[in-house]
């Protein structure tokens, strides 16, 4: 390709990212130019010349060549923070498939630049006994609000505006004067929101470091001491919660930081509480920022700002941390990294662990995963010599792992048991009460989710526009969860008439009520989708629970993220499999991961811990192995399955999701798209599956129609992804949308 037209974007701060607008390269400058580089250009109608990068280089006209501009000139020295944005915008867009302008909103988050905060002060300009013969000189005059001004000046040379015209009760024309008089200046500082509550506080003072065990050690030896050497790797640290893999990190940084670079870390949101921002703010101060999704578009681009111009070197957020405009990169640590929410649920769909690679390759730094049960991904990685593996064997803090008991709810049943707890829990709750130690009980599934059926026909009631259970709310009405649908609770079966038709109520919020039965004195906290919806309310649940002000906790998989309950002695799984039948290929790894964190959630401290795992399936080698706490066991089972069934790692997997309007033209188009990979592909023997309409096929009056396509080698379903992307484009489907998901998280 000679790259003859530039396709420019202008303006990337301002986030004015509507369109590239398409240039000629003189000839002087073919060959020189690539993507990500600035460059200037005559744009709009007095041809000003103005500075653009260049997203796209071609050979394709997109407009009449005649009508097209010139690029006048290289901006010299252009490689900065936002070419590497545009270069790696670049990448995502040819390894996920999107648009390049979803790509680009991807990697510069932040949506407008907002004005800085001033904050005004008053300045005395004169010394501190000239002041104070001032104000004794005004108190004659009594001018005593200019005395009294000058009276705290003189003690104290620098104050607030607000405070001067608030506490101290001067005016505005007060100050002015003096102003005039030459006595004081007002300065203008601006001020970054800030990102935490109470940074400033007295409180987040630095506080020594742990001196590391010689297994810790030895992991951040291994990890700087490649560094040093020029090395840059991938390192996954697998060791239980508790064994000081947190430690490991902020030494590692500590050592980068001395080697003038800076770190990205990466936490799952919801791991991402006070306790654990306090420990990085105690030890690294105000160079430490970080970034979640309440903050606001001015509150990112302050802390992107800081970033590149390089006032603060560690960036702690979830996913979008990534794109932290750091020009001295020396690492990225990815904190839970098996965690789903680091991949992209929306457009483009990608994986901020092979993005953290491209990150670290371009700008050379290394990569550290951690992970008490690493994704089945990284495993095999490390199994094959790939990346380097650690482990962190023991428990820091907190004591033995707990004793597990296993429960067959089908023999609770056949006992005559038809409560949610078996047997066994109800004793050990009893028992705990009694003992005033704390519980826990997990339920793997959305709060008040019950779904409606008829227990005469089997019927269940479904949203017309999106084809999934509505559920049943406490008002008393069906709800659909993805659009919003409404309507009255039914009373009459509309298949057959019964009037046996019912809620499935399964809930956490049923789990409460019964509990509240069962157990009058019990006091209860519930934690799931609906309980945390207001700002803050999470962090309140949990510091409840922590206060020992509730006996018992129940709560969706928010619970059993990473937080340390010293008190708790008893975990319950309400019902272990319900995850194995979400029907994807990742369910067993799920429930793994699940029950494994959830069984360590007791017995942190001295107090000897037990976990309950009730379900229907209790030979299932997920649920043996979590409760064995035996990820290598685990792990072997699940490797030999996926590649039997030809599942990423092994093999790799694309979806693509045709979104159509009409019903018919969905199917057709899914259809062409499947004959057209079988019969381009024919030598590469993708598997093609599909299509098939969607396990949800229709949400908001949109079909949804879903084909898999499974290959060893990810080169090749990129190359189906490109083939089908020209197809499309040729073709013109402007009523569908296509889109891609290469090894996707779970089934559509
Ligand atoms: P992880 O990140 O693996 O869950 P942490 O780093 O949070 O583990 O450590 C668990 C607990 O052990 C914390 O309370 C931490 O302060 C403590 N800890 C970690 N390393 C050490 C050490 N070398 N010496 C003493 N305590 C440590
Ligand atoms: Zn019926
Ligand atoms: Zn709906």
């Amino acid at each position: 390709m000679k790259g003859i037209f530039a396709n420019i974007i202008v303006d990337i701060s301002h986030e004015k990212v509507d369109r590239p607008f398409q240039y000629r390269v003189p000839d002087e400058l073919i060959g020189k130019l690539a993507v990500g580089m600035s460059v200037m250009i005559p744009f709009g109608k007095g041809n000003k010349l103005i500075k653009g990068y260049i997203m796209e280089l071609t050979d394709i006209p997109e407009y009449e060549v005649s009508k097209l501009k010139y690029v006048d000139s290289m901006v010299e020295g252009g490689v900065s923070a936002q070419a590497d944005s545009i270069r790696l915008a670049w990448w995502i867009k040819e390894h996920y498939g999107s648009t390049m302008i979803a790509a680009l909103k991807t990697v510069l988050p932040v949506k407008q630049k907002m004005k800085q905060v001033v904050k005004k002060a008053i300045c005395c300009l004169v010394d501190s006994d000239t002041a104070f013969a001032k104000s004794e000189e005004f108190e004659k005059k009594h001018q005593t609000a200019k005395a009294r001004l000058m009276r705290e000046l003189a003690e104290q040379p620098l104050l607030p505006q607000l405070l001067v015209t608030g506490k101290l009760n001067v005016t505005t024309q007060t100050i002015r004067s003096l102003e005039q008089a030459g006595l004081i200046k007002i300065t203008e500082e601006n001020v970054y929101r800030n990102a935490l509550p109470n940074t400033t506080d007295h409180h987040w003072k630095a506080i020594g470091k742990k001196q590391l065990s010689h297994e810790q050690q030895a992991v951040a030896d291994a990890i700087i001491g490649d560094f040093r050497l020029g090395v840059r790797d991938t390192y996954l640290l697998r060791g239980v919660t508790g064994s000081g893999k947190t430690e490991v990190y902020m030494e590692l940084i500590e050592q980068m930081i001395a080697e003038g670079k800076q770190a990205i870390v990466l936490i799952p949101e919801i791991a991402l509480t006070y306790q654990t921002l306090l420990r990085f703010y105690q030890r690294f101060g105000d160079r430490v920022s970080v970034m979640n999704s309440k903050l606001s578009p001015g509150e990112r681009s302050d802390q992107f700002e800081r970033a590149s111009k390089g006032e603060i070197d560690i960036m702690i957020g979830p996913r979008s941390a990534l794109f932290t405009p750091f020009t001295r990169l020396g690492l990225i640590i990815i904190d839970e990294e098996h965690e789903a929410s680091y991949k992209s649920e929306t457009m483009p769909k990608y994986h901020a662990r092979e993005v953290a690679q491209e990150i670290c390759r371009m700008k050379s730094a290394s990569l550290l995963l951690g992970s008490a049960t690493p994704s089945l991904e990284s495993y095999y990685l490390a199994k094959e010599n790939k990346i380097k593996l650690f482990y962190l064997n023991n428990r820091l803090a907190g004591g033995e792992l707990p004793f597990v008991h296993i429960v067959d709810l089908r023999e609770e049943l056949k006992q005559g048991n038809r409560s949610i707890l078996s047997r066994k829990l109800k004793e050990l709750l009893e028992d705990r009460l009694e003992k005033k130690q704390q519980s826990m009980l997990f339920l793997n599934r959305r709060g008040f989710a019950g779904f409606v059926s008829c227990r005469a026909c089997g019927h269940v009631m479904k949203c017309p526009h999106c084809d999934v259970s509505l559920s049943e709310h406490r008002n008393g009405k069906l709800v659909c969860h993805y659009c919003g649908f409404e309507m009255p609770q039914v009373t009459k079966c509309p298949q057959c008439g019964s009037k046996y038709i019912l809620g499935f109520r399964a809930g956490t919020q049923q789990i409460e009520e019964m509990l509240l039965k069962e157990f009058p004195k019990a006091r209860v906290l519930r934690m799931d989708a609906d309980t945390t919806k207001s700002k803050d309310s999470y962090e309140k649940i949990l510091s409840q629970f922590a206060n020992e002000e509730a006996d018992i906790l129940v709560g969706t998989q928010m619970i059993v993220k990473g937080h340390d309950f010293p008190k708790v002695t008893l975990v319950g799984v309400i019902a272990a499999d319900m995850s194995l039948h979400v029907g994807d290929y990742r369910a067993a790894e799920r429930t793994f991961q699940l029950l494994t964190q959830a069984a360590g959630r007791a017995g942190r401290s001295t107090l000897p811990g037990e976990v309950v795992i009730q379900t229907y399936q209790p030979d299932h080698y997920a649920v043996v192995h979590a409760a064995n706490q035996d990820y290598e066991g685990f792990y072997e089972e699940e490797i030999s399955y996926r590649d039997l069934m030809m599942y990423p790692p092994v093999a790799n997997m694309m979806a693509i999701l045709v979104l159509s309007n009409d019903e018919l033209t969905g199917t057709c188009h899914a259809n062409e798209l499947a004959d057209a990979i079988k019969s381009s592909f024919a030598k590469e023997r993708p598997y093609v599956i599909g299509p098939a309409s969607a396990s949800i096929g229709k949400i908001n009056d949109i079909y949804r129609n879903v084909i898999y396509i499974k290959h060893r080698d990810y080169h090749v379903l990129v190359r189906i992804k490109d083939e089908m992307e020209a197809m499309i484009a040729e073709k013109e489907w402007n009523t569908d949308t296509v889109q891609f998901d290469f090894n996707p998280m779970s089934a559509y």
